[in-house]
């Protein structure tokens, strides 16, 4: 079974979870769900999923390169314990691969992806980011080199993914110890948050216990409600611009930095930094000031929108169970109807420029 099968199986799963969580919001009088946000942040699921499949010849083809090169030793993937270790070290990779997901230009262009929502429940966890696999590679090879076989990559790197799903949701309150050992509703909300005390915090995969050896946790404050989203906001539900958007800033930043050397440190350095003035940020941010992108349009376009977003989650549901069955341009064939088809849907959940934006609710 492929990984993109597993990814199918799994989806009425989420589906499900979503729906109860949607339901048990709306029982509470906190429904945290908007139809544009949320069929925005599951197309982006299904357009990283279909990456996924046209770039895994290249991601796990690299790692097994490797693997099988340059490995100290080959360890035994029918051994227990070469899995938990191997999950272990790949959450410990992953760390450092999301802290430099935040802190760095150039993985920021492609982590932000999953944090433009600015609403934050399970389907924010589907929100994935297309383009992940141009470097996020290079953090997992030491896991090649210690000799974990391909198959244990794969299976671990998909059980870390699949963890951080359930975290996703503002319905689990505090959960005491475990907020402090494991990545968890309460501590990755604070991920996900523009507020001062919690900008860059909480990168941990399954645990956070790293977060806490590395100095980078921190506790979600009864005082500081979490307010979700990115401070350079997106403003947008098509995925095609969710993806492209944060490097094309950079490279118009790149052409308008003078210097040479600038335009080249520009990407290791974090997205805000400027020549000659450093990565500092403004104190006094407000984050509930900013306003939400909601644009209003008639239901006629929510149900057109609704239903095309059906139809196309059948589509890709039904290219991800055969895609190892089909060549390289028929798999881009499918990407390139993939994005017509979220551009109109995203059409329909827009109207005009003017009125765009509203207050926070
Ligand atoms: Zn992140
Ligand atoms: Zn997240």
């Amino acid at each position: 079974m492929t990984d993109a099968q597993i990814i199918v199986l799994a989806t009425p799963v989420f589906f499900a979870l979503i729906g109860l969580e949607y339901w048990i919001g709306v029982r509470r009088g906190r429904d945290t769900y908007r139809l544009n946000d949320a069929v925005s942040s599951i197309a982006l699921g299904m357009l990283s999923q279909v990456v996924g499949v046209l770039t895994k010849l290249f991601t796990l083809g690299i790692y097994t390169w490797v693997f099988e090169r340059a490995a100290l030793m080959r360890l035994d993937a029918g051994a227990w314990w070469v899995w938990l270790t191997g999950l272990l070290l790949y959450d410990f990779l992953y760390y450092w691969h999301h802290r430099l997901g935040h802190t760095t230009a150039l993985l920021w262009a492609a982590h932000a992806v999953h944090h433009q929502s600015e609403d934050y429940n399970l389907s924010t966890a589907l929100r994935q980011t297309g383009s992940g696999w141009l470097v996020g590679w290079i953090f997992y090879l030491p896991m090649a080199i210690l000799g974990f076989p391909p198959l244990v990559f794969a299976v671990v790197a998909l059980v870390d993914l699949l963890y951080q799903f359930w975290v996703h949701t503002q319905q689990v309150g505090r959960l005491g110890w475990f907020d402090r050992w494991f990545c968890s509703p309460s501590n990755h909300r604070v991920h996900h948050a523009v507020n001062d005390p919690y900008l860059d915090r909480n990168y941990g995969g399954i645990l956070v216990i790293w977060d806490r050896m590395f100095g980078s946790f921190q506790e979600e404050l009864e005082r500081e409600p979490c307010v979700y989203g990115t401070r350079d906001a997106l403003a947008s539900w098509d995925p095609w611009t969710a993806n492209v958007q944060v490097y094309a800033k950079l490279l118009r930043k790149a052409r308008r930095t003078p210097r040479w050397r600038d335009k080249l440190r520009l990407w290791w350095e974090p997205a805000h930094w400027e020549p000659g003035v450093g990565a500092r940020i403004a104190p006094g941010y407000d984050p509930r000031a900013r306003p939400l992108f909601d644009p209003p349009v008639p239901s006629s376009h929510r149900i057109a929108a609704a239903a095309l977003f059906v139809a196309l989650l059948g589509g890709v549901a039904l290219f991800l169970w055969n895609a190892h069955r089909l060549g390289p341009m028929a798999q881009l064939g499918v990407l390139a109807g993939l994005l017509a088809g979220q551009a109109l849907t995203a059409r329909l959940l827009t109207p005009s420029p003017s009125s765009s934006t509203r207050g926070h609710p």
